[in-house]
């Protein structure tokens, strides 16, 4: 089978980096988690202990070194030699992550080095504008989503089995004012491309998503 470039995008809490990593797996193919990326910005943003303004911001990404690898079915994310892979997924790196991904000195970056890491193919890239900018010649195109409730049921159980208390009300509205955040920037906005397949997965397991999604590779 030839080396597909496969783009999954979707709204936060869709299971885009579960089910992308599965996939990855049973296709033998590297999965780039870009959400990690734009994670990895704002967490270094709020390591300088300062109020995040978009200067801060601009001012991190200019010398920022991001190092995001795929080893042994596993995604690491260091920032500057460290491994923060542990360290991105806080409510607190969620808070800011859209703001610091809505500026182009960052996208640009970011970008850059997404397409650099599909340059060989046999890649499956999650993000919000995989398919609409980063690949657009993407041989398979995915939009992953579920109803907003289910999303945001799935975030809150992972984030309890890591050992954070949040209300589930609470992180449903953050989840939703993200995904507004995230459609309604200037810059790549998370849209549905036109020639993306849309997966709703609502009442799906896992497996059944995962199958659907090599179903779409072969
Ligand atoms: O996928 P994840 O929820 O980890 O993404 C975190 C944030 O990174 C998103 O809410 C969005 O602001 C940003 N992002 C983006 N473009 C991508 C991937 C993520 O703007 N391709």
């Amino acid at each position: 089978m030839k080396n597909l470039v496969v783009a999954i995008d979707g709204p936060a809490g869709a299971g885009k980096s579960t089910v992308a990593q599965l996939a990855a797996r049973a296709l033998n193919y590297t999965y780039i988690d870009t959400g990690a990326m734009y994670r990895a910005v704002a967490w270094k943003t709020l390591q300088q202990h300062e109020p995040v303004t978009d200067e801060l911001i601009v001012r991190v990404v200019r010398d920022i070194l991001v190092d995001l690898r795929y080893t042994g079915g596993k995604t690491t994310v260091s920032v500057d030699g460290r491994d923060i892979t542990g360290e991105i997924r806080t409510p607190e790196v969620s808070g800011i992550v859209s703001q610091v991904a809505r500026l182009a000195p960052v996208r640009e970056k970011m970008v850059d080095l997404q397409r650099k890491m599909a340059e060989r193919g046999a890649v499956l890239m999650d993000g919000r504008d995989i398919a609409s900018n980063v690949l657009p010649d993407a041989d398979v195109k995915i939009y992953l989503t579920a109803s907003i409730e289910e999303r945001a049921k799935r975030r809150w159980k992972e984030l309890c089995e890591k050992g954070y208390t949040i209300e589930l009300e609470k992180l449903q509205a953050d989840i939703a004012a993200r995904d507004k955040a995230d459609s309604e920037r200037e810059i790549s906005p998370l849209v549905q491309a036109e020639d993306a397949v849309l997966l709703d997965t609502t009442g799906m397991s896992i497996d059944e998503v995962v199958q659907a999604i090599l179903k779409m590779c072969r």
